[in-house]
């Protein structure tokens, strides 16, 4: 007989499996990121998402956002292709749906009503849709946007995760195991409960607990190189759970390597920031057989 599966498990390196090209790939068959980030406030957040999609090997990173944000992710990742969407302004969304395979919606965009345009125009196709930050608050006042068949990937901290499904933050700290596994119920989508351990459920599967990862990730920008990563996975076509599994891992492994990069006795740990994850990247991905 086979044995129960467990409530809980944490993935092995070899359990995590990036998409790699074959000679038959293209750009579009890697994988096409619809990326909504940024608005006239900020902009950075933008930045720190498009990295982390350049650099989890997106075929394409299809931008959009208002002009700030556009002309600096252009400047910072010309690699990026990028629609100015004029404040206010969904209707370019709407005609990327067609050339992208998955949606990133929130870091940096604002909580306004032009904000929730957007996260209801992403979740209002037939994609993977990641929500993150800004997006999740947006969200909070709009769970009817959750209604829809295509994989929804949710990326809250505790303090997210509390406005989202109307908890306290402290009660979510106290039983975070049992608050995802039940927000993933309640909101029908995968959620990747972010903080000390980073906990990854789908309704049915396991809880995935992420073994990667250090405290000095507890700085600003470092969720939004995890939306982003996350989202070229799910471009890729890998199924929601996987991705972010392996989006979760990667990104804490490259956060070690950037604290620590020789991990030598005497050599001790820096601080790191949110782009040092980034530049990490391509070292934690040399570590998967
Ligand atoms: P955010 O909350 O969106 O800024 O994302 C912060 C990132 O840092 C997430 O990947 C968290 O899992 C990670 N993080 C925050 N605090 C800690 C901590 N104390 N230990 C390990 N990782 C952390
Ligand atoms: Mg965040």
């Amino acid at each position: 007989p086979r044995l129960p599966e467990p409530d809980v498990v944490a993935p092995h390196s070899e359990d995590i499996r990036p998409p790699r090209p074959s000679p038959e790939s293209d750009k579009y068959r890697r994988g096409v990121l619809g990326l909504i980030a940024g608005s006239e406030q900020f902009t950075g957040a933008a930045v720190l998402a498009a990295g982390g999609a350049v650099r989890g090997g997106a075929g394409m990173v299809r931008f959009a956002s208002v002009r700030p944000a556009v002309d600096l992710v252009r400047q910072r990742w010309p690699e990026t292709v990028t629609t100015v969407l004029e404040a206010g302004d969904v209707a370019d969304v709407g005609s990327l749906v067609g050339r992208v395979q998955a949606w990133v919606v929130g870091p940096g965009i604002g909580t306004d009503e032009r904000a929730e345009a957007l996260v209801a125009a992403a979740l209002g196709s037939d994609l993977p849709v990641l929500v993150d930050a800004d997006g999740l608050t947006v969200l909070a006042r709009r769970r009817d946007l959750l209604r829809r068949t295509a994989p929804t990937v949710l990326t809250p901290h505790a303090g997210e995760l509390a406005r989202l499904i109307g908890a306290d933050r402290e009660a979510i700290e106290a039983r975070r195991l049992e608050h995802v596994r039940e927000a993933a119920a309640e909101l029908s989508a995968i959620v990747l409960l972010k903080g000390s351990t980073t906990l990854v459920a789908q309704t049915g599967r396991p809880v995935h607990v992420n073994p990667t990862g250090t405290p000095w990730l507890a700085t600003a920008g470092t969720g939004d190189v995890l939306s982003g990563l996350t989202g070229a996975f799910l471009a890729s076509g890998m199924p929601p759970l996987d991705a972010a599994t392996a989006g979760a891992y990667l990104h804490g492994l490259a956060a070690r390597f950037a604290v620590a990069p020789h991990d030598r006795p005497g050599e001790g740990q820096a601080p790191i920031s949110a782009y040092d994850v980034i530049t990490a990247l391509p070292r934690a991905f040399r570590t998967l057989s």
